[in-house]
């Protein structure tokens, strides 16, 4: 049977639903907790929070995917309670954003000893909550270059999605050819692998988002909502219409088989004040009624949003 591991356990992967393939429930630097000016209690967390999610729920979201690594705020046993609240399945993630969110102690540990770690997060638990990661989380470093450490994490991503069959998403797809070398060299096919933010304002340039969909890989268009118009953007923003004429012309390109899209949006940032006005709902309020307008049939808005997932994060036996 096929399955997806959700932090409430695993469920048939026809259960998922609509899923936000790339979001957070509070994504912070590694210690933004230990500084009190950003200190937010469990109440206020949840009333950020529940709201997101239960709306998320109404609009006909099934699954969440947190893509928050290791030393970024990640919180199962809050997860675990928020998807019981709100009825939203949650799948948590294993790995690192980018080896410089790896705390020291997780830096100078050897592939052999990160691929046992991310395997028992995935088959055992993550810490003792008892929900189990559903994903790998991996990344490339501040600097355009993937560093020492991300390789040596993208080494021990690829041995423990072997060991597992749980599938792989990138925070960054620059610098793919050096990637797509380790998965490669360690046997693992690259449809087990989404590269994602191929369309931030930042680094769309510079990815090889063709390439890396004919080499197998998947390809993530999962920084929707970012835009130059909202109030505040961040530096990452894009035009609107520059973002959605990129996925529309990647797909045109005869690759809607490869792509996911996501938000990439914060419930509750912890130790930042995230960008105002952006949050996982963008898919229901903003994305899909621009498909729609753009001339995208149901059939392939399912496609996108419940087929390509329920595919890809399928545990693989
Ligand atoms: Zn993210």
């Amino acid at each position: 049977m096929s399955r997806v591991n959700t932090v409430l356990g695993p469920i048939p992967a026809e259960e998922l639903g609509l899923v936000a393939v790339h979001e957070h429930i509070g994504y912070g630097m590694p210690g933004s907790e230990l500084d009190t000016k950003w200190w937010k209690t469990p109440e206020q967390r949840y009333e950020e929070t529940v709201p997101k999610l239960r709306r998320f729920h109404e609009y006909g979201g099934g699954t969440f995917v947190d893509a928050t690594g290791i030393c970024n705020g990640r919180d199962v046993d809050y997860y675990r309670s928020l998807s019981a609240k709100t009825g939203v399945h949650i799948v948590a993630s294993t790995g690192f954003v980018g080896g410089d969110t790896a705390l020291p102690f997780f830096a100078r540990a050897s592939v052999g000893y990160l691929t046992e770690h991310f395997v028992h997060e995935i088959t055992v638990g993550i810490g003792d909550t008892g929900g189990r990661a559903g994903i790998i989380k991996v990344g490339v470093s501040r600097g355009g270059r993937m560093t020492d450490l991300d390789k040596r994490i993208y080494r021990a991503a690829a041995r423990a999605a072997l060991a597992t069959g749980v599938p792989i998403l990138t925070h960054l797809a620059i610098d793919a050819e050096n990637a797509i070398a380790i998965f490669t060299e360690e046997g693992l096919p690259l449809d087990r692998v989404l590269f994602g933010h191929v369309d931030d304002g930042v680094n769309a340039d510079k990815t090889r988002d063709t390439w890396i969909a004919e080499q197998g890989g998947r390809i993530g268009f999962d920084t929707f909502g970012y835009e130059t118009e909202l109030e505040d953007p961040p530096f990452w923003a894009r035009p609107r219409k520059e973002r959605l004429d990129h996925f529309l012309r990647f797909i045109g390109q005869g690759h809607l088989g490869k792509v996911l899209a996501s938000a990439d949006a914060n419930c509750s940032p912890l130790g930042w004040p995230g960008v105002k006005g952006h949050t996982v709902n963008y898919i229901f309020e903003d994305l899909i009624p621009d498909l729609r307008a753009a001339g995208l049939d149901e059939a392939t808005i399912t496609t996108i949003f419940v087929d390509n997932p329920a595919d890809f994060l399928t545990i693989q036996n």
